[in-house]
């Protein structure tokens, strides 16, 4: 039986006291942070902007769309953000009819119940070059809905500039990280089959997901071209974990490809059962919602962090919360904007930010180019349970290890083949009546389809910076984007495409679809870079235990610390980074460094 939680009792937060340390953000980064300084036995106050919800009843993963009113989809009040990322100028939500207006993810299905876990974007405008920005306002962030696909970067990443001559190594390499990968896959759970790939390292895997027939066969014909097809790693565990009781194990219900992400049962990594609830249990966490940072408070005569300054997102009363050390979780471009709204007479550029780095160096995925097929051999047998498990597979990079291409750096394929609970060809297939069914029938358990996910290089040209004229609804100004994909993406996309297609044909599949299109910038919900480490603090802004170079006790511990994006999915990487810095700052702070 799992446990529900009740939301956080604000009225326990104890402003007058100064906390160890006070977290900003409560997804990936400020929840493992939140876990390992309180195992540390230091007293932490979390600030989170959104509500704490409960995901175990909202989600419903086990319910069928004709159980709902509206099949899953969300109220007709309620609006999802697609084509106007490209035929707008954003702030997109701008004079919208609807009342609440969402990103784009809230198009797929299952929105209904993912709808009060992201922001409406007529409250959280952004300005700028185009950009498709994915946002969860609640306690646990994007983690209660993300993909989870859980990967490592390697030295190819971590040293990628030793190897081509583009940007910035970074100041740290896989063997500094790799103790706290393990970490996190074993207090987490991670599923997945050893491949031992220098490229892309194994993790401490659970049991893994299995390939069905059409997947076996892929892996096998890429196999003959030098290639790798892996299983899903996926950040669930299939095992369980006997040190968490808020979470169970997957039991395979196939659920998860129906709703934008999450999991009922919490099988799926989430922050709120994962991090935060346990945290809370060593009595050291104090766990404050509604509580939207908009300063980092310094002391003018040392420059160093006091505290925070937040407004009650309901009440949009101030109030300050104070801490020996601050540490910024609120995700790669909401930690930037926190720096760069924090000017003060000892840091008038924004806290952290004497390098104009702040940002900066703005990286993520550019995705899009994909294909889609059918097995033939399948076509028209016994369909199979496919989607019951947490992911398909995975088709590791394969560009620039040995070989130079036309571009720097590489992509990976996320994929899936098999039946699903609503077939693919239901909505490709033509006509009507009993030839139609007979055909989706007869082809819904022979589909394969993957999809590109590839580096975009960091750039210091690439930023966002502080719009002074725009404000959001509580008065904060909002961010300005200055990012566009550039040469290189467009020549990786170009190749993405050409290599999908050329891998499908070799395993002789039928192939209906493939596209060559980048989508929007940000569809990835990949955003890295803006803080990036190093070790001098004229080209970077945190250093390699993501502690600010200007302001000692000041961290910042999410995605913004990356130094380039690589085409691994972050968040493993994140948290992993957190862990190692978390450590560090509990040790400063023991010996009083801080
Ligand atoms: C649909 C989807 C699929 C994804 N799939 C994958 C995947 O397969 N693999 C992968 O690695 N990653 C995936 N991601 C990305 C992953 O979710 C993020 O990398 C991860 O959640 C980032 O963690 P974070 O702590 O930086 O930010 P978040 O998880 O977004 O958490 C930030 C928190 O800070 C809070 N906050 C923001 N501003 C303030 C403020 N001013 N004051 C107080 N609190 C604030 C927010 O409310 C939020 O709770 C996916 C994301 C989505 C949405
Ligand atoms: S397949 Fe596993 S991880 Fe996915 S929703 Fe079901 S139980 Fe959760």
């Amino acid at each position: 039986m799992l446990l529900q939680f009740p939301a956080a009792n604000n009225s326990e937060v104890d402003l007058k006291t100064t906390y160890d340390a006070v977290i900003v953000g409560s997804g990936a980064g400020g929840g493992m942070a939140a876990h390992v300084l309180t195992a540390h036995g230091l007293r932490v106050l979390l600030l989170e902007a959104g509500r704490s919800q409960d995901t175990g009843k909202i989600l419903h993963s086990m319910e069928w769309p004709y159980d709902h009113p509206r099949r899953g989809n969300m109220p007709p009040e309620y609006h999802a953000l697609t084509n106007e990322y490209t035929i707008r100028k954003s702030p997109y939500a701008q004079n919208s009819p609807y009342k609440n207006v969402q990103s784009y993810v809230q198009s797929w299905g299952g929105t209904d119940y993912t709808k009060t876990l992201v922001v409406n974007e007529k409250e959280h405008p952004y300005t700028g070059t185009r950009y498709a920005w994915v946002r969860a306002r609640a306690v646990g962030g994007k983690t209660n809905i993300w993909g989870r696909l859980a990967l490592r970067l390697s030295d190819y990443d971590f040293k990628a500039k030793d190897r081509d001559g583009f940007g910035e190594n970074w100041p740290i390499s896989y063997a500094d990280i790799e103790p706290y990968y393990d970490k996190v896959d074993l207090y987490l759970g991670v599923s997945g089959h050893p491949e031992n790939l220098p490229y892309l390292p194994d993790s401490k895997f659970q049991r893994p997901v299995k390939l069905n027939y059409a997947e076996m066969h892929l892996r096998e014909t890429l196999k003959g071209m030098g290639r790798v097809l892996t299983p899903y790693r996926a950040g669930v565990t299939t095992d369980g974990l006997k040190h968490n009781k808020y979470r169970s194990r997957c039991y395979g219900r196939g659920a998860c490809g129906r709703h934008v992400g999450g999991c009922d049962i919490h099988a799926a990594f989430d922050s709120p059962t994962g991090l935060i609830r346990p945290a809370m249990d060593t009595g050291n966490l104090t766990l404050r919602t509604n509580a939207t940072v908009y300063e980092v408070t310094v002391d003018k005569n040392t420059g160093k962090a006091t505290g925070v300054s937040f407004l009650d997102s309901e009440t949009r009363k101030s109030y300050q919360a104070k801490g020996k050390t601050v540490l910024l979780a609120a995700s790669t471009l909401e930690s930037a904007r926190l720096l760069l709204l924090s000017k003060s007479s000892a840091h008038p550029n924004g806290a952290g930010n004497s390098s104009g780095h702040v940002g900066h160096n703005f990286c993520e995925h550019v995705m899009g180019p994909s294909v889609a097929g059918f097995m033939k051999d399948l076509v028209g047998k016994p369909r199979t349970l496919d989607d019951g498990r947490p992911g398909g597979f995975y088709v590791p990079r394969f560009r620039n290890l040995n070989k130079r291409s036309g571009f720097l750096r590489g992509y990976g394929f996320e994929g899936g083949s098999g039946t699903e609970m609503i077939p693919g060809p239901a909505s490709t297939t033509p006509g009507f009546g009993e030839e139609y069914k007979k055909h989706v029938r007869d082809y819904a358990g022979a589909t394969i389809s993957m999809g590109a996910f590839g580096e975009v290089l960091a750039r210091y040209e690439n930023y966002v910076g502080i719009d002074p004229h725009v404000k959001d609804t509580f008065g904060i100004p909002v961010l300005r984007f200055s990012y566009q994909f550039g040469e290189n993406e467009r020549k990786m996309a170009a190749d993405m495409a050409v290599a999908a297609r050329e891998m499908f044909e070799a395993a002789k599949f039928e192939v209906v679809s493939s596209s060559d299109e980048m989508l929007p910038e940000g569809w990835s919900i990949h955003e890295l870079g803006t803080v990036r480490m190093g070790n001098d603090p004229k080209t970077s802004v945190v250093n390699q235990f993501q502690q600010s170079h200007d302001v000692k006790n000041l961290l910042v511990v999410d995605g913004s610390t990356h130094v380039s994006a690589s085409c691994q999915n972050p968040t493993w990487t994140i948290m992993a980074l957190c862990w190692r810095s978390c450590d560090h700052l509990a040790e400063l702070l023991k010996k009083g460094e801080v």
